[in-house]
């Protein structure tokens, strides 16, 4: 497991496949929501951002 790119003191299962960016629970959030992603398919932090945001990717995300 890896730990998150922004805090890493936390361990996480989550990592962005396309930027090789792993993120906590808290920091979850697809960097391209907008553009072609090859991994996006299968990839549990699009699926759940875009869950949270109910399906609402219209706004540019707050990039660190
Ligand atoms: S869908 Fe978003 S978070 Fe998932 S691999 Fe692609 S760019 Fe990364």
């Amino acid at each position: 497991m890896e730990t998150c790119a922004k805090h890493p003191d936390r361990e996480t299962p989550y990592k962005c496949m396309k930027h090789g960016i792993a993120m906590c629970s808290e920091c979850l959030h697809c960097r391209d929501p907008l553009i072609y992603c090859k991994y996006r398919s299968a990839c549990p932090i699009y699926f759940m951002e875009k869950r949270d945001k109910k399906g609402d990717f219209s706004e540019k995300p707050d990039y660190a």
